[in-house]
């Protein structure tokens, strides 16, 4: 492969023998599960948010069912989210036993907005998961705005957005909570599965501390005073993480500077998705849009550089979810026919863009135009 899509080994190098001291630390505490680790992960990932709280889970989707049990949302709710998002979303909210109802995206951004959910709304609502997609900050002025009006709970996925801001404020601290998954691949990725939650709302931090943890109640080892289930982050995760947090502002402006590489580099036919101006984007994926996508993604290929699609079937059309399908959403269908993701990551050289970008280039002129 002459360009990979992601290189964690590249990402990993200069933390290994760090890393190794963690695992030393850890063996020789033997607190595998909670401690010192644990909290002090906790409470910078708080502070790096800008919220009074974090909870370590166990990865990002239970992260998301634990936000929604918290709040009482199960069965009879419906719960609007982007139909263009990673399955997760909607399979936290089947698996609650509320209802998906989804939505279309802006555009330019493919990001929900404030008309997108107002397009959705009815009487059983009762939250938003807002998914800042990409890395890309959603409007949250907006969609706070909305929210309140409508008296409904709203929530962030911020699972690939480590670290990005809307007007100022960092993705995680705008609405009743937010949750992000640690899967190696995203922006501040743990060596294994992980996730976290975060909420200026210590009461609702509780409950979800408590439904994470076999339904105990805090300090408690036989106080099981709610039915809860076993999704924790453990020390081990925790102290990498701790670790890679101290790079993290670090690596998304690498990865920021690389998008505007990209911005300079590509041709004007392989667009690339905009950023609102409001916003600090974290580019988690480098996405463009083609009309021939497949013969594009497929001559990149040929050239040994590696790509993906985020997401190929919007979830309104995936089979599981047919039964929460109600009208076409055209964004999403559209975009899922043309979105290709190019190599991102923080360790790649402009020298790999600039490959890129000549094999888009030339790929692009190949390519006859769509009828
Ligand atoms: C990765 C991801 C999740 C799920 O996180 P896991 O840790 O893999 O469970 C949820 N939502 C979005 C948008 C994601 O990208």
């Amino acid at each position: 492969m002459t360009v990979p899509f992601l290189d964690l080994e590249a990402h990993h190098r200069a933390h290994r023998d760090v890393f190794h001291q963690v695992l030393e630390s850890v063996m020789t505490s033997s607190g595998f599960i909670g401690g010192r680790a644990l909290e002090a992960f906790e409470d910078e990932w708080a502070a790096f948010c800008g919220t009074a709280a974090a909870v370590g889970v166990a990865n990002g989707t239970d992260a998301i069912e634990l936000v929604l049990e918290g709040l009482g949302i199960g069965p009879g709710d419906e719960v609007i989210i982007p139909a263009n998002t990673f399955v997760a979303t909607a399979e936290a909210v089947v698996r609650v036993g509320a209802a998906p109802v989804f939505c279309d995206v802006d555009p330019a951004t493919l990001l929900v907005s404030a008309e997108t959910v107002e397009a959705a709304l009815g009487p059983r609502v009762a939250a938003v998961i807002v998914v800042h997609l990409f890395g890309q900050a959603a409007d949250m002025t907006a969609l706070g705005s909305l929210a309140e009006r409508h008296g409904l709970h709203l929530i962030e996925d911020a699972a690939q957005a480590h670290g990005a801001v809307w007007d100022g404020r960092r993705v995680g601290s705008f609405g009743r909570a937010a949750t992000f998954s640690f899967y190696p691949g995203k922006n501040l990725g743990a060596l294994g599965d992980g996730g976290a939650v975060t909420t200026d709302d210590l009461a609702l931090a509780g409950r979800i501390r408590e439904l994470a943890n076999h339904g105990r109640a805090a300090q408690s080892h036989f106080g099981h005073v709610v039915v809860g289930r076993n999704s924790r982050l453990d020390a081990l995760q925790a102290g990498f993480l701790s670790i890679k947090l101290r790079g993290l502002d670090t690596a998304n402006a690498a990865r920021r500077s690389n998008h505007e590489i990209y911005r300079d580099r590509l041709p004007p036919t392989a667009r690339q998705v905009e950023v609102d101006q409001r916003s600090v984007a974290v580019h988690h994926l480098e996405v463009i849009r083609s009309d021939r996508r497949d013969d594009l993604q497929r001559a990149l290929s040929d050239a040994g550089i590696g790509t993906g699609i985020h997401y190929p079937v919007p979830c309104h059309l995936m089979a599981p979810y047919a039964d929460y399908r109600r009208t076409p959403l055209p964004e999403c269908e559209s975009a899922a026919t043309e979105i290709l993701s190019l190599p991102m990551y923080p360790e790649l050289a402009a020298s790999d863009i600039d490959r890129v970008a000549d094999a888009v280039d030339a790929a692009v002129g190949q390519l006859a135009p769509s009828s």
